[in-house]
């Protein structure tokens, strides 16, 4: 191992995914400058079109970030004081962050183990009169069981509204991911797999009501100019890194499909680890899952601890992370909201054996053999 510990191999890498095509988003972003329209410009349209087209909607209203995405989005559809809604307590924050802020009521419910996506069985048990809608989050470039989650909306009568932040144009059943439910969130945050060069977000929607509030809750609550229908924000995503999604949008399915494949990969060789206690988060969507991270689970059948398992691939020059470390209920700031220890097991003992390996498009065969050949070497080397 001492020859090949030179090798770095980093979490995510940008840089493979630009190069090829610097002088197309260097010749987007001189338009924007010549045009001027620096805000709901013409790039900001067509790629909200497009992005729209691509994933199975019919609109595309284009924000600030995903978190407001979330927060806007839920208001568009109808979502706000009083209303009870069901999100997974394992997700990234902003999920929370975004029910918040349309003043509803979260209501965190646990995952499956095996695939880290919340659990229907588990939301069904939080069902009150007062449950409005679910936020599915299509974890890690995986959706939610499609079928699954419009029967369940359906037989309690809820509002989906999804957070496909990780997951743009994930496939599942024939869905695409944002269109399967009333209205969807993405972000463009620069390392999800449709990464800007900055912050960025858009709701998808086939309504068109839908579609009228978002673009008037994005821009001041103004359906026209100087008056204000809706108590507004100022979220709208910047017509220069609209320019730069539209010239990665057709790149797009490319990557994902570099990731899969790298995915497949990892998930071959990490099979004989399985009895020594690391087991990947099930795929149950096959080439649908776009791998927005590859994750594996440290259990308690593995010889090393996960911090030890870390430290010793970065070593190797192999970066990892844990997403995430601490499940929401658990937060700091969300204490007011009662849960404790022991309310969500399974997100809990994610959240202490969960690692992500390095993803991202152009990673090499060479790549994750050397991740995996590191990893055997350090399990059953103890
Ligand atoms: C990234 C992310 C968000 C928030 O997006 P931002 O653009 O960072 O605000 C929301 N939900 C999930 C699951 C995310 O991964």
């Amino acid at each position: 191992m001492n020859q090949t510990a030179s090798v770095k191999i980093p979490f995510v890498d940008l840089s493979q995914q630009h190069q090829p095509i610097q002088a197309q988003l260097d010749e987007a972003l001189h338009s924007v400058v010549k045009r001027g329209d620096f805000v709901l410009g013409k790039a900001l349209a067509e790629f909200e079109q497009a992005f729209a087209a691509a994933s199975g909607a019919e609109y595309g209203i284009g924000v600030a970030s995903g978190t407001d995405a979330i927060a806007l989005g839920l208001r568009a559809c109808g979502i706000g004081e009083g209303d009870e809604v069901l999100l997974p307590a394992n997700t990234f924050i902003a999920t929370l962050i975004g029910v918040n802020e349309a003043r509803a009521t979260p209501i965190l419910v646990d995952c499956d183990p095996d695939t880290a996506l919340i659990d229907l069985n588990a939301a069904q048990k939080a069902i009150t009169p007062k449950t409005k809608a679910i936020v599915p989050v299509h974890l890690y470039g995986q959706m939610v069981s499609p079928s699954q989650l419009l029967e369940f909306a359906e037989a309690n009568n809820l509002l989906i509204f999804e957070d496909a932040a990780q997951a743009h144009l994930a496939q599942r059943e024939g869905y695409i991911a944002g269109s399967v439910g009333k209205a969807a969130a993405f972000s463009f945050y620069p390392s999800k797999n449709l990464g800007a060069f900055g912050d960025g977000g858009m709701v998808l929607m086939k309504d068109a009501e839908v579609a009228q509030k978002m673009r008037s809750l994005r821009n001041y609550g103004a359906p026209r100019k100087y008056f204000h229908a809706d108590i507004g924000r100022n979220s709208r995503l910047d017509t220069l890194q609209a320019a730069i999604l539209n010239v990665k949008l057709p790149h797009l399915a490319g990557w994902n499909q570099s990731r899969n494949l790298a995915a497949s990969e990892y998930d071959k060789l990490l099979e004989p680890l399985k009895d020594m206690g690391i087991i990947p988060i099930q795929n149950q969507s096959g080439t649908g899952h776009i791998y927005h991270l590859y994750v594996i689970r440290v259990t308690d059948a593995c010889p090393l601890d996960r911090q030890t398992i870390q430290d010793k691939l970065a070593g190797a020059g192999i970066d990892t992370g844990i997403h995430y470390p601490i499940p929401c209920h658990l937060q700091p700031a969300y204490a007011y909201l009662g849960y404790r220890v022991g309310d969500f097991p399974n997100s809990e003992i994610l959240c202490e054996e969960i690692v992500s390996l390095p993803m991202y498009p152009g990673l090499s065969s060479e790549q994750v053999n050397f991740v995996v050949d590191t990893l055997k070497s350090l399990v059953i080397g103890c």
